[in-house]
């Protein structure tokens, strides 16, 4: 195709792979539409691609080994990770982006002689990718260590040097940059503001904790967007800056959607210290008495209940307990009790984890009630049956100011008439942090697997 019939084709199929892209997004905003909407995303991105290949006038070689490097790494382990190994791999994949934006910026330096003629608007959105896209990839690789636990969960950090250490990282690449955007011709003036940038990036995420980590991820995810658009402009390249902006503001929103249902704010996460190792329920020498139960008692309570309110979490997912919590509300249902299915906006280990997993299991979607719908409910329950959840049933987050998850809103649990909590042990949950619930009077313990657990009292329930 000749270079005129090019500068029409381009734009056209870039503004199709756009409406697509916008399209796509729509879906991703309820379960049933979910999976459409991401294909739908992933064929506008096949046409930006292509599109963009189009003009590629050498390097045939090399893009086609790039691209086969990356199908072959890329289709296998996402069609391999666990549901729960979700975050870390959107971490390891959003981080491969800001990565791949810091070089670009390289290269720009290096295409360009350290940026000689060029227009200062490319400079400085050049240098900002490099800077934003570096910190994006190192921060992402300590949340993916973190979460896959290769590195420890806890925060890690310098205490009250970091902030001072962070700033300092952040002036020392900004003043680099400037250097190399200012005629600093040598490559070592772009090679240290990656480096640096790449320090920052690390000392921020390693002082955050476990339970704020999804949290940084969709920051660093809004980090990638914007850096991957400035690399856009710098290469007037308008697919990099529509999808760019689309990813840096809907990971933005999604960022402060996830540190409201925490109660938290996100310069209180960047801040770091909150959250454990998530195993390690407070020793504080107090006495306390827990009263555990067998799977046919809680069948016989849930057999002989008006209403039962199943409240999934992190545990439902890790047992892989969706498809047997349906068969046992299937049975209850058939004695006439009616089950409900209580959502926390952050139950699991991300937005939506719960009614992905429900929904997997065909769980009707009228019957999964947002917190905020059922809150009031439980106080007029018979039987609360919270599978595998931890910190977003504890009472601790309402009634105890010096609790570290004070504010965040909670399923009122505790208000229910009985309680049964399926779990293994008395660890903790995510937030590291003792729960309260587990020792009123109304809730007893039914210790085990969530899947195995379940799956007994569908059996007591069957011979009711
Ligand atoms: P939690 O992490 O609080 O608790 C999960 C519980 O599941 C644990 O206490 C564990 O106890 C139990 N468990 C683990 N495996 C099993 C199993 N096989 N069978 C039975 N039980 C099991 O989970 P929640 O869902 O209640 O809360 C989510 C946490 O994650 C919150 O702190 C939230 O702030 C945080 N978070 C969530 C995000 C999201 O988007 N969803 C984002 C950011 C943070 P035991 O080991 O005794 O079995």
């Amino acid at each position: 195709m000749d270079t005129g019939a090019l500068d029409v084709v381009v734009p056209i199929l870039y503004i199709i792979a756009f409406a697509l892209f916008i399209y796509g997004l729509m879906g991703l905003t309820g379960p049933k539409t979910a999976v459409r909407g991401n294909k739908i995303a992933a064929v506008g991105m096949l046409i930006a691609v292509v599109a963009t290949l189009l003009r590629v006038q050498h390097n045939w070689i090399l893009i086609v080994i790039g691209l086969v490097v990356g199908a072959a790494l890329g289709v296998p382990s996402a069609r391999q990770v666990k549901m729960t190994a979700m975050p870390q791999m959107v971490a390891l994949f959003n981080g491969v982006g800001g990565g791949a934006v810091a070089l670009i910026a390289w290269s720009e330096f290096r295409t360009s002689g350290g940026f000689l003629d060029t227009a200062t608007y490319v400079v400085v959105a050049s240098l900002f990718a490099a800077i934003v896209g570096s910190v994006s990839f190192w921060g992402s690789l300590i949340a993916f260590g973190k979460l896959q636990e290769i590195l420890p969960g806890r925060p890690m950090g310098l205490g009250r040097a970091q902030q001072a250490v962070n700033a300092l990282l952040l002036l020392a690449a900004v003043a680099c940059a400037v250097v190399a955007g200012s005629g600093g011709a040598s490559q070592l003036w772009i090679i240290l503001v990656l480096l640096l940038a790449a320090a920052l990036g690390v000392m921020v995420v390693l002082p955050i904790g476990g339970a704020d980590m999804p949290v940084v991820i969709s920051l660093l995810n809004a980090l990638t967007g914007l850096s991957a658009a400035a690399a856009g402009l710098a290469l007037d390249n308008t697919a990099m800056i529509v999808a760019g902006m689309i990813v840096g503001a809907s990971g933005s929103i999604l960022t402060n959607q996830m540190a409201v249902a925490m109660n938290r704010t996100i310069p209180a996460i960047v801040a770091g210290g909150f959250g454990g190792t998530g195993v390690a329920a407070s020793d504080d020498g107090v006495e306390r008495t827990v009263r555990s139960t067998s799977a046919s008692d809680a069948a016989i309570q849930m057999a002989y209940a008006s209403q039962v309110i199943v409240v999934p979490g992190y545990g439902m997912a890790v047992a892989q307990a969706q498809h047997a919590v349906k068969d046992m509300a299937k049975l209850l249902e058939a004695k006439g009790v009616e089950v409900k299915y209580a959502i926390h906006p952050v139950a699991g280990r991300m937005p939506g984890h719960m009614n992905v997993l429900l929904a997997e299991a065909d769980v009707a979607y009228d019957a999964l009630k947002e917190m905020d719908e059922i809150n009031d409910e439980f106080a007029r329950t018979d039987v609360t049956l919270v599978i595998g959840a931890n910190d977003v049933t504890n009472p601790a987050a309402r009634n105890d100011p010096s609790s570290p998850i004070h504010g965040m809103p909670i399923l009122n649990v505790d208000e229910s008439r009985n309680v049964i909590v399926l779990k293994r042990s008395m660890n903790s949950g995510f937030a590291g942090i003792d729960n309260p619930l587990f020792y009123a009077e109304r809730t007893s313990m039914l210790f085990g697997d969530a899947k195995q657990s379940v799956m007994e009292v569908t059996e007591e329930l069957k011979s009711l």
